[in-house]
């Protein structure tokens, strides 16, 4: 086994810390208070490969492997999780799948803009009253001339009003029920118009937007893999997605604790450093393992990811452990700061509202467990659609 990241990984590592530092935090206040998308910082990131870091070089990526991804999402979530999702999103849920199921044509024809940044990437899977059952959707395609029209409505879909390329799943089969009948497309989201989703706990610098879709065309050229198969995409996709999002909550726990480690060796209480309270201590000290071994279980299903073995289980446990380290080290740096903690003069109360989410997209915690417990089992096939 080897523990040691390569020199190019270290390096891409640098380069997205560097780029948190100097591009994100001395903002991220601003943009979490005044719900600001910053726009211009993916230009930025976008020169530096950062849109497409995973993505081969003959489409305009880097040409990087998926740890170094994982590494760079693990550092911008560190900064702003809003940054994380965003580029998350852009690349394990829109440009990936079109790498992985699109045609030559369709590879050639939306991979590179949206790898070089020109274009974002957008999923968009959910709907009003089809979460966590994803196979339950009904927006509908139906044949249209040599395309397809489609209808419905999308919710909360990061990205989805940005300018870009969104894959959107919709029933191209009303006979069949549940995830048979879907098929993927990939739509402009300039063809789509877009809705408020309402205001969200956290994440207050990524964009979050509903889609309504009326006889909306699409050439037969905009089918990603074959009719009827969308639900394999959207699952395929997921598998990889969650350790991005298990990479992003890492990146918050790990602000966190660094955050509750400098506060209490300098805030002095009872004539003492607070670090020097036992109980403050073994905080300090359960944070450290617990983002150690949140870290370990995600580089590996980065590692199985990146080498093409099953990742799914893998990939489930590390974004399910990850998660909710998170969402319990964000409580305990609040807890570790005292009163100060509660307040927005410190940003623990942002990586608490931010690693709340990452807990239930990209599949709720209880579809987590339900994933790695069908795998552990034996019981193989998803039955039914986990989310
Ligand atoms: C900020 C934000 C961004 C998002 N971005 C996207 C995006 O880009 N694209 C996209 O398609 N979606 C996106 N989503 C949607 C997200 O993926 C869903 O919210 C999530 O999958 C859960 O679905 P739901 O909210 O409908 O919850 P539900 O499925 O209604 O679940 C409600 C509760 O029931 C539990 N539950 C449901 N089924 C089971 C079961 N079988 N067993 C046990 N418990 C169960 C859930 O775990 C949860 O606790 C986003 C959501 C948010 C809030």
């Amino acid at each position: 086994m080897d523990f040691a990241l390569t020199d190019d990984q270290r390096e891409i590592q640098t380069l997205a810390r560097d780029l948190a530092r100097d591009e994100i935090e001395p903002h991220v206040a601003d943009w979490d208070r005044e719900h600001t998308f910053p726009r211009e910082l993916y230009g930025k990131l976008a020169e530096l490969g950062l849109m497409g870091v995973c993505v081969p070089e003959e489409y305009g990526g880097a040409g990087a492997d998926f740890l170094s991804y994982v590494l760079v999402l693990e550092e911008l979530s560190r900064a702003d999780a809003g940054v994380g999702v965003t580029v998350a999103v852009h690349t394990s849920a829109a440009t990936l799948p079109i790498l992985m199921f699109g045609t030559d044509e369709q590879r050639s024809r939306f991979v590179p803009p949206l790898a070089r940044g020109e274009a974002i990437g957008a999923f968009a899977l959910t709907e009003p009253d089809s979460g966590s059952d994803a196979g339950s959707l009904r927006t509908k395609a139906e044949p249209d001339g040599d395309g397809w029209a489609i209808s419905g409505r999308k919710q909360w879909i990061t990205n989805g009003s940005l300018g870009g390329t969104i894959v959107l799943f919709a029933r191209t089969d009303p006979d069949t029920p549940g995830s048979g009948g879907v098929s993927a497309f990939l739509v402009d989201s300039d063809q789509v118009e877009t809705v408020s989703s309402g205001e969200k706990l956290g994440l207050h610098s990524s964009s979050t937007v509903d889609l309504v879709l009326d006889g909306v065309r699409v050439g037969a050229d905009r089918l990603l893999h074959e009719e009827r198969k969308g639900f394999s995409v959207a699952m395929a996709t997921l598998d990889g997605g969650r350790i991005g999002i298990a990479a992003q909550a890492l990146g918050i726990a790990q602000a966190a604790y660094e955050l509750a480690r400098s506060y209490a060796l300098e805030r002095r209480q009872f004539g003492q450093r607070i670090a020097e309270f036992q109980a403050i201590q073994w905080k300090l000290a359960d944070m450290s393992t617990q983002i150690d071994a949140a870290r370990l279980l995600v580089y590996r299903a980065a590692w199985l990811k990146q080498q093409g073995l099953p990742h799914t289980e893998e990939g489930a446990k590390a974004k399910l452990f990850a998660s909710e380290v998170a969402r319990r080290q964000t409580g305990e740096a609040i807890q570790v700061l005292g009163g100060y903690g509660y307040t927005r003069e410190f940003p623990a109360e942002r990586y608490y509202r931010d690693a709340k989410i990452t807990e239930i997209y990209e599949g709720t915690s209880e579809i987590q467990r339900l994933v790695i417990a069908r795998s552990v089992l034996g019981l193989g096939q998803r039955a039914m659609a986990l989310k």
